[in-house]
């Protein structure tokens, strides 16, 4: 099981780096765009600290579920690592990664959390990109404009939805997201 999270039962960082060559490959030969989403748990820290680690355990397995549930059977649902997903969308624009992430976001926000006698809500933050502003070399980075994008919507002040701009380089990413955080 060196590729499934013991957790959630999703493919791991591991298998999802198998997956995004293979993806990136087909993507250049095919001439269509994949996009990338990187999903975070806003204040996780503080449901584990408040409720205990059990408790944080139970709402990533159905965090995953509910994601699962909600994707495309060509996409991957992922489990990136902590309270990180990442969710490839093959065939899909950025426009419709975003719609998507948006929908997700408010799917999670509105979702009721049961553990035992316990009900919770949480609300979480997202990142997306296209795999066409990647080179065969920036590949190994393949999360990085995702990423960024995320770290600008958590600076946004959480349960947001930031893309990272198609004609944008890496260097003009960098340059915005210097400029929120001054
Ligand atoms: P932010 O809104 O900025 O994302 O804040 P955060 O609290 O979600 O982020 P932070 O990185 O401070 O904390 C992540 C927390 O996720 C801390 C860590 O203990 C918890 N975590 C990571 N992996 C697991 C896990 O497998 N199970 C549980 N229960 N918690 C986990
Ligand atoms: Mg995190
Ligand atoms: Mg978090």
């Amino acid at each position: 099981m060196a590729y499934y999270d013991p957790l959630t039962d999703l493919p791991n960082r591991r298998l999802l780096e198998k997956l995004i060559k293979k993806e990136f490959s087909s993507m250049q030969r095919y001439g269509y765009e994949t996009v990338i989403i990187i999903l975070d748990i806003d204040n996780f820290k503080y449901i584990n600290d408040t409720y205990g680690h059990p408790v944080g355990d139970n709402i990533l397995r159905q965090l995953a579920d509910l994601l699962k549930s909600n994707v495309r059977e060509s996409d991957t649902v992922s489990r990136f690592g902590g309270e990180e997903f990442i969710i490839l969308m093959p065939k899909t624009s950025v426009e419709g990664g975003y719609a998507f992430a948006e929908r997700l976001r408010k799917i999670i926000m509105e979702k009721s959390f049961n553990i035992g006698s316990i009900t919770l809500q949480i609300t979480s933050s997202f990142g997306v990109s296209s795999m066409r502003n990647m080179t065969s070399q920036s590949l190994e980075d393949y999360y990085f404009l995702a990423d960024k994008a995320l770290y600008l919507a958590k600076q946004s002040g959480k349960n947001r939805v930031e893309r990272a701009y198609e004609r944008a380089g890496m260097e003009d990413t960098c340059e915005r997201v210097a400029r929120v955080s001054e």
